[in-house]
């Protein structure tokens, strides 16, 4: 309340620039609006003013807010064409966006002609909106929308305690399909497993983005690590299943794919893609054609290792010790007792530094 006061005063003199005013979190997607000179505290998030169920698939106020920069968009709603300027302001320490909403039905003089055929306005800037967001050839989502959409899921899935899984997917060998089909055909299987995708996720909270290349990453909100360990299984076995054919050509394909879970709320999105492109990496190493699933959280992680760190060093110790019994035995008269002892001492080390050498190669 105090901040949209502050704006207020602040733009008093541009009253005719705008209806609207609106203070949004980017982030927490919660709103603060000044219209005709009153203040109103809004319930709901900033994507209701469009009567939107979820996230506008084209959010300036996160681009503004990651860009540190102005951005602008035209939303329609009811008949009416609204021109959003969304701009950072620093206000007591703190980085919110400004958003500035105007109606422009009547001023925005070559949208007015437009105006006589309201549905292909309509459609026009819908088309517009999802264009700065979405991939060319696949038509899934663009590296964009990745950067933007999520931040604003991480963060939603600490506000609501809600869990959130992320699976990164990327084709085998698809340098080899090109080499041997042509970009052509490797365009339109990229086009085919990116729909593949689509169809087997929902699409009320899922979505895919093209996140370069031939890798993709697919965000379950509301879906624990099991659940999107089985999503990524059920798309895993339908490409292999699936044969892509263009015309007399057939080609088999397979793909690998990493999963992660947040499990840390605070976690940043570097850390999230960092997680998921490890799994990936590790399924590309273990053979391809497989999911990897996280194993647990940081602190998970360390405890286990820190844990088998200690029986390491126990280990190691044994061993020393054992090292010593046995030169001592080597110094002593070769009696048929002490030939028997050593060969035992020795097959018993050996058997340890087995055992030394499996540790450290689960702890890598
Ligand atoms: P890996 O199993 O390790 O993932 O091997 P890979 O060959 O799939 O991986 P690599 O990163 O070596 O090659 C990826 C290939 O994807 C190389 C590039 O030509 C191809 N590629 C990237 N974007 C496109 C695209 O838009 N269209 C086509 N046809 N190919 C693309
Ligand atoms: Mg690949
Ligand atoms: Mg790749």
């Amino acid at each position: 309340m105090e901040i949209i006061n502050q704006v207020k005063e602040r733009l008093s003199i541009f009253k005719n620039l705008y209806d609207v005013i609106r203070i949004v979190d980017p982030l927490k997607k919660q709103t603060t609006i000044l219209k005709d000179n009153e203040i109103q505290q809004l319930k709901g998030t900033c994507y209701a003013l469009w009567r939107k169920d979820t996230f506008c698939e084209n959010c300036i106020s996160m681009r503004a807010y990651l860009n540190n920069d102005t951005f602008v968009k035209l939303e329609y709603d009811q008949e009416k064409i609204v021109l959003i300027t969304a701009t950072p302001v620093e206000i007591e320490g703190k980085i919110y966006i400004m958003e500035i909403l105007k109606d422009i039905t009547k001023n925005g003089s070559a949208l007015h002609k437009l105006t006589e055929n309201s549905y292909c306005v309509e459609e026009m800037i819908s088309s517009i909106n999802e264009k700065v967001v979405k991939d060319e050839l696949t038509g899934l989502y663009n590296r964009r929308y990745i950067n933007e959409r999520l931040p604003a899921d991480v963060k939603n899935s600490k506000l609501s305690n809600i869990p959130l899984s992320v699976i990164m997917a990327d084709i085998d060998f698809f340098k080899n399909i090109n080499d041997k089909y042509g970009h052509v055909i490797g365009d339109k299987i990229l086009t085919d497993f990116s729909n593949l995708i689509l169809n087997s996720i929902r699409n009320n909270s899922d979505w895919v983005g093209r996140f370069g290349g031939e890798e993709f990453i697919i965000v379950l909100n509301g879906t624990e690590s099991k659940n999107a360990y089985l999503v990524a299984e059920k798309i895993r076995k339908l490409v292999e299943d699936k044969v892509f054919t263009y015309e007399d050509i057939e080609i088999n394909i397979t793909a690998s794919f990493g999963v992660y879970s947040v499990k840390d709320n605070n976690i940043s999105i570097s850390d999230v893609l960092l997680n998921v492109d490890r799994n990936l990496y590790k399924a590309k190493a273990s053979g391809r054609n497989r999911t990897i699933i996280d194993e647990g959280t940081c602190e998970e992680r360390l405890e286990g290792i820190k844990q088998k760190s200690i029986k390491l060093v126990e280990l190691n110790r044994h061993i020393n010790e054992i090292r010593e019994l046995l030169n001592e035995a080597c110094c002593m008269t070769a009696t048929e007792e002490s030939i028997n002892d050593r060969l035992l001492i020795s097959q018993y080390l050996d058997e340890l530094i087995v055992q030394y050498m499996k540790d450290l190669n689960n702890l890598n």
